[in-house]
């Protein structure tokens, strides 16, 4: 016989709450309010994260950002979302563990976008500007047909009315359920961006958190400038994959925006907040 007989399995403390249906409800409640930085292990207050911007206040770890919420950001109020209703076909009927038609609704249906990219234009500071913005929530942001039939779009859309194109990127590389059409895209949004660059108007690329792949072997390096979010991964391939063809151990920081920066890929790595001062300064510089 035991000395102690606790009456319920469900032990709460003295400070705690009156009850275990308590318990529950205050855990209900402040669920999803906090958020651990990838950066400092902290937690932050999710309504601090999003006042600064989607960067940890504590360690200035830049979080990602959704493709509408970034063309806020830069853009003054009244612009104007285009080149949107655009679907994949699915052309290769590509099923792997899931079928890729239902890869696609599903995000379509958490993210209230066609496709990973988002197109605008309006007005950065006293610049009419074009902006296409990926959305890596969107199946990791691969460039399949739409997204490059979309950028292609954004880029005439620049070259015809004379306006400066950004591109934001945030992409895991091109998307292998669209097999070889994905491939094309390259090859695609680079003969745009070529003629962007005869007929003179300025194409600068954002690369953000994270940009690989295709992406990146395309017009994420080919902007008249290229910058970077702090921190920001940017490679082709992944790094042990380098490390089994090289057969060398990779030095620190490799794949990072500063680390790309310093070896002369980047010609700037500008923190999220001084982005639309550091894009109206180059825009002013290039038009001069
Ligand atoms: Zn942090």
């Amino acid at each position: 016989m035991s000395w102690f007989k606790r009456e319920s399995d469900k032990y709460v403390s003295g400070n705690g709450p009156a009850s275990v249906a308590d318990a529950d409800e205050k855990r209900v409640l402040t669920e999803g309010l906090w958020v651990k930085c990838l950066g400092c292990r902290q937690i932050i207050w999710k309504a601090d994260l999003a006042a600064n911007l989607n960067v940890c206040p504590k360690c200035q770890h830049h979080f990602k950002m959704g493709a509408r919420q970034r063309i806020e950001l830069l853009l003054e109020p009244g612009f104007e979302y285009v080149d949107g209703g655009l679907r994949s076909t699915d052309p290769l009927e590509f099923t792997d563990i899931k079928a890729y038609k239902t890869r696609l609704s599903t995000a379509q249906k958490a993210t209230g976008l066609d496709d990973a990219i988002v197109n605008a234009i309006g007005q950065l500071g006293p610049h009419a500007v074009v902006i296409s913005a990926m959305e890596y929530s969107f199946i990791g942001g691969s460039m399949g047909a739409v997204v490059g039939e979309t950028i292609a779009r954004a880029a005439d859309r620049a070259r015809l009315g004379r306006m400066p194109l950004i591109v934001i990127a945030a992409s895991g590389g091109a998307r292998m359920m669209e097999g070889v059409a994905s491939l094309m895209q390259m090859a695609k949004i680079s003969t745009t961006l070529g003629q962007l660059d005869d007929a003179k108007v300025p194409y600068i690329c954002i690369l953000t958190d994270p940009t690989t792949g295709g992406v990146t072997a395309s017009f994420a390096m080919l902007g008249d400038l290229n910058i970077a979010e702090p921190g920001a991964l940017i490679g082709f391939a992944g790094p042990r994959v380098i490390e089994q063809t090289i057969r060398q151990k990779l030095p620190e920081g490799f794949q990072r925006a500063e680390f790309l920066m310093e070896k002369g890929f980047l010609d700037a790595v500008v923190p999220r907040r001084e982005l639309k001062g550091y894009l109206i300064r180059a825009l002013d510089f290039m038009k001069a």
